[in-house]
């Protein structure tokens, strides 16, 4: 009986059938895929992309060279020195790098960070042409957190519950 059945399916094709059912199925269904990058899916605001340093709102930067975010990253990506600066004597950075290649975009410094100074953006569409172009320096990272500051501003202040 189980060959007879077997033999009348293959006659009428009943897999390719089943097949056509399922593409029926989906044809009149919503849609999900996007025309990227004319079109985007919603990002979380906890979304960890490019890296940036910020600035109060007078311009001083936020970073006090604590070395927390260093101490912190499990991948050895950040490298700061630091002294005091010349105008005031306070304690600044004289060099912030993060390396891109070894970053794991963890999030963990941010998190360490006490005066919210370096952040992950939302910024994930970047490329590197030349070689060196992954050492983020601390020019860079602060003409990005310039750049941002205003997605950065609003991303906090959404996260301010869970922080
Ligand atoms: S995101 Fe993680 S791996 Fe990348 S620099 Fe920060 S702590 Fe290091
Ligand atoms: S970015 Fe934050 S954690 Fe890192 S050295 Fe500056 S103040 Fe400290």
């Amino acid at each position: 009986m189980k060959a007879v059945q077997q033999f009348f399916k293959t006659f009428i094709l009943w897999e390719l059938l089943m097949g056509l059912k399922l593409t029926g199925r989906h044809l009149f269904s919503k849609k999900v895929t996007i025309q990227y990058p004319d079109e985007k899916t919603p990002m979380s605001h906890r979304f960890r992309g490019l890296h940036a340093l910020r600035r109060y709102p007078n311009g001083e930067e936020r970073c006090i060279a604590c070395k927390l975010c260093e101490a912190v990253c499990p991948a050895l990506a950040i490298t700061i020195e630091a002294g005091p600066r010349e105008s005031d004597g306070s304690r600044r950075t004289t060099s912030y790098e993060i390396d891109l290649f070894k970053c794991i975009f963890c999030g963990f410094c941010e998190e360490s960070c006490p005066v919210d100074s370096i952040v992950e953006t939302r910024v994930h569409e970047y490329h590197f042409e030349n070689r060196g172009e992954n050492i983020m320096t601390k020019q860079k990272l602060l003409a990005i957190g310039d750049w941002q500051e205003a997605q950065i501003a609003e991303d906090r202040a959404l996260d301010r519950a869970y922080r």
